[in-house]
């Protein structure tokens, strides 16, 4: 950890004092080398945040300092072709704090594009549990509510129960669906229960696939690869049923995946990619929370402070649930 200068607004953009940032595999792979965005060291990890407006740029309109705030870790530059359709999370010229820029494993964070990016965090909703929306949450929401389309009644495997795959436990859930969760962590499983997974499969006890199959009579509906890897990915669309949805919203950094595609075109498949979720898609996801039938912030299992970070993210994947950093707890 080290002292550096404050950053400055862009004139489109804003600096956020940051309460909350979350660890994620992506911060993982991030400093594993795996992100073409980050070549030039020191850099500054970091993409799940919340906290309070610090400065704005002279351009921006809708937000002044003190505001209460949010954003996705896809940043989107409201201008490209993309973001004129209203697909910001696949925005051509997006940025990503903590991979193009640095993150929010700090005081302070710049963010672009701030009459894009920035949402309201609503009241009573702690800095923590926003903080997770950023990524693994809202990813889950979009991938589960709006790319797979679950159906309440419908079977949903869900492959890796870490931050993604036990959101995605917890929104398919409530969206009415049977959730099977595969992982090969036994502590894992049982947070899957915790979010609403009825059946379980242990990917550690030979072809988890099967294993899906067998409990959904057939195949799952929707299947989600959460972990990201090829093993995940094949094993999330051998579990599908004839015409099923396979999800990826794992990132694969290892370059091409091979996929059973005899199957895909056999049994009809699809396959689909999830990459984060809009700023404006976020108040359906924030209502059912306010109503309380989702509940992310079951999913924090421990809060550190940012000298602990370094740490927590070398031994990623130790600890089950999500692990919270928050610059201003005690060090
Ligand atoms: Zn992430
Ligand atoms: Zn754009």
């Amino acid at each position: 950890m080290r002292e550096l200068p404050d950053p400055a607004p862009a004139p489109h953009g804003a600096v956020i004092r940051v309460e909350a940032t979350g660890l994620c595999r992506s911060d993982w792979h991030g400093w594993q080398g795996h992100d073409p965005d980050i070549r030039v060291l020191p850099h500054v990890p970091g993409h799940e945040l919340a906290g309070v407006v610090e400065a704005v740029g002279s351009e921006v309109r809708d937000w002044r300092p003190g505001a209460r705030v949010t954003v996705p870790f896809v940043c989107a530059c409201g201008s490209c072709t993309a973001c004129a359709t209203g697909e910001q999370q696949v925005c051509e010229r997006q940025t990503q704090p903590g991979f193009t820029h640095w993150g929010s494993y700090a005081e302070l964070v710049a963010i672009d594009h701030a009459d894009v990016n920035l949402i309201a965090i609503p009241e009573e909703m702690a800095a923590v549990t926003a903080a997770g929306l950023g990524c693994r949450f809202a990813t889950s929401f979009r991938a589960v509510a709006q790319v797979g389309r679950v159906r309440p009644g419908e079977w949903v495997a869900v492959h890796g129960c870490g931050g993604v795959g036990l959101s995605a436990v917890m929104i398919a859930t409530a969206a009415g669906a049977r959730v099977v969760a595969v992982d090969i962590s036994t502590d894992a499983l049982h947070l899957a229960e915790q979010a609403g997974a009825t059946h379980f499969v242990d990917g550690s006890a030979g072809d988890a696939a099967a294993q899906v199959r067998e409990l959904t009579r057939g195949g799952a509906h929707v299947s989600l690869d959460a972990l990201g890897s090829p093993q995940t990915c094949a094993a999330s669309v051998e579990s599908l049923r004839r015409r099923g949805r396979h999800v990826q919203v794992g990132l694969l950094p290892g370059g091409p995946t091979p996929v059973p595609m005899d199957r895909v075109i056999a049994l009809e498949l699809s396959l689909l990619g999830s990459h984060g979720m809009a700023a404006h898609a976020y108040p359906p996801m924030l209502e059912m929370i306010r109503a309380g039938l989702l509940h992310p912030d079951q999913l924090i299992t421990r809060t550190i402070g940012l000298a602990d970070a370094g740490k927590a993210l070398a031994s990623l994947g130790s600890v089950p649930g999500v692990t919270m950093i928050t610059p201003g707890f005690p060090i």
